[in-house]
């Protein structure tokens, strides 16, 4: 298959280093609040990458850190600490907010169909091998104490802007933010290891260590998480865009100077998901998360097919009507699939099913074109072949898509049957009077026809895609 690399700027043959293995590592979430989408963008274009490494036979091993310490407001080691600030503005622990918003997390990942990664390290559980490895940068020179803190020394590099794509503003990302420069750095681009001395006199979370008590830096985090999981070697690392620099630059920095060769192959990043007024963030305009995403009535999956309709490295504009679109389409898609499920089994055709699952395959392979792998989808609806190869065939691309394509179409043809499905008539009379009784803005009758269907077992939504009636319990 074909990935582009950040690290070369094109797209390259992907050869795993061990044949057939894949170590893959992932920046974790800062859980000092909900994600946005726009993090979750992210997530959802590496869950595929993932899958798709599966799709073709690679074993694939994958690690995630959560960053429950050691992340500043500024990724540059500047502003105020993210995981104080979550706790102070929800008056709790900072490890209350971390376990809160961990679970908040993967409950987003799970609506989402994202697969948990195979090993998940919060970082408070590996001081000892952060301490380990900032130790053995000291003494090989990398790292040096200034006032209380140690910090990477960047001119022991050759090289250190190793994505070499970085204008002026990336690199005054300290000072951007309108915070006082470091007056302890050597260079302009040294990070911190280990903070002793800090503003932060109320941190929570602090740890003995040779330097005195303190606590990590955020990069040193995932260098140390993914070395200990998956070795001196890493094949993929992938992570959002805004994450190339300073974050990842500095974890090759730090990881190269420690195991003294290079580290990581290959480098995916994930474009932004912007608004109509620029890129989304959690302080400005709507904070826009899977729940509220629910709260409006959107099926969390439609979300992904949005994300899935372009490619991962162009940056996509998020807007309701924008998404509104993608339910009309995922609906469509779902009818057309509804029928095929009701059909008598029949014998595979093997050349078209052949012929179509290339397609697929070749898009995905094609540094994960989505987009054209959506379009192999819809291609096999037009096909001639019958319902059994079309199912076979949307079962199996689903499987790195995550759409739930044939459980969605199932439900959609039962419900369709009405009456010779589950639901008994007498519910489905109700429902219908509960339609007509909305429609009529004549809430209150609407309300007390919810409550009788539910004292007969059942319950009734509204959702975007139309009423949804399931079985209690
Ligand atoms: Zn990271």
């Amino acid at each position: 298959m074909q990935l582009y690399n950040s690290l070369s700027h094109k797209k390259e043959d992907f050869v795993p280093r061990e044949a057939g293995k894949v170590s893959m590592y992932t920046c974790g979430p800062t859980v000092y609040h909900y994600a946005h989408i726009g993090n979750l963008r992210s997530y959802i274009m590496e869950d595929i990458l993932e899958k798709y490494l599966r799709f073709t036979g690679l074993d694939v091993k994958r690690v995630m850190n959560i960053t429950d310490v050691g992340h500043l407001t500024s990724d540059g080691d500047t502003g105020d600490d993210k995981m104080l600030k979550g706790a102070k503005r929800e008056h709790k622990t900072v490890m209350e907010i971390a376990k809160f918003y961990t679970d908040a997390f993967f409950n987003d990942c799970k609506k989402l169909n994202i697969k948990t990664p195979d090993v998940v390290v919060p970082a408070t559980t590996y001081i000892d091998e952060f301490i380990r490895v900032i130790s053995s940068l000291m003494e090989k020179g990398y790292a040096y104490e200034a006032g209380g803190n140690i910090y990477f020394d960047t001119s022991k590099l050759d090289k250190y802007y190793v994505f070499g794509d970085f204008n002026e503003e990336d690199l005054e990302v300290g000072v951007r933010e309108g915070v006082e420069a470091d007056g302890n750095k050597r260079n302009k681009a040294d990070f911190v290891l280990w903070f002793t001395k800090s503003k932060f006199d109320d941190q929570e979370l602090k740890w003995e260590s040779p330097w005195g008590v303190g606590y990590p830096g955020w990069h040193i985090e995932c260098s140390c998480i993914s070395m200990k999981n998956l070795g001196e070697y890493l094949d993929i690392h992938c992570g959002g865009i805004d994450n190339a620099f300073p974050h990842h630059t500095n974890e090759i920095a730090q990881s190269e100077a420690y195991l003294g060769h290079e580290w990581c192959n290959y480098w995916f990043h994930v474009h932004h998901l912007n608004t109509n007024s620029g890129k989304m963030s959690k302080s400005k305009g709507e904070f826009l998360t899977v729940s509220l995403l629910e709260e409006k009535g959107y099926d969390p999956l439609v979300y992904r097919f949005f994300c899935l309709n372009s490619h991962y490295r162009k940056s996509l504009v998020f807007s309701w009507e924008n998404l509104d679109n993608a339910v009309v389409s995922f609906n469509k898609l779902i009818d057309k699939i509804a029928p095929l499920t009701k059909e008598a089994p029949a014998e595979i055709d093997t050349a078209e099913y052949d012929r179509l699952y290339k397609s697929f395959d070749e898009a995905l392979g094609n540094d994960i074109n989505t987009s054209l792998a959506v379009t192999a989808l819809h291609d096999v609806l037009k096909s001639k072949a019958n319902a059994s190869t079309k199912l076979n065939l949307i079962a199996e691309f689903d499987k790195v898509l995550g759409l739930d394509l044939i459980k969605k179409a199932t439900e959609k043809a039962n419900a369709a049957n009405g009456a010779s499905s589950d639901i008994p008539a007498e519910v489905m009379e109700l429902v219908e009077q509960r339609k007509a009784a909305r429609k009529d803005k004549n809430f209150a009758l609407a309300d007390e026809l919810r409550d009788k269907i539910a004292a007969l077992g059942y319950e009734v939504k509204e959702t975007r895609q139309g009423t949804e009636i399931n079985k209690i319990g």
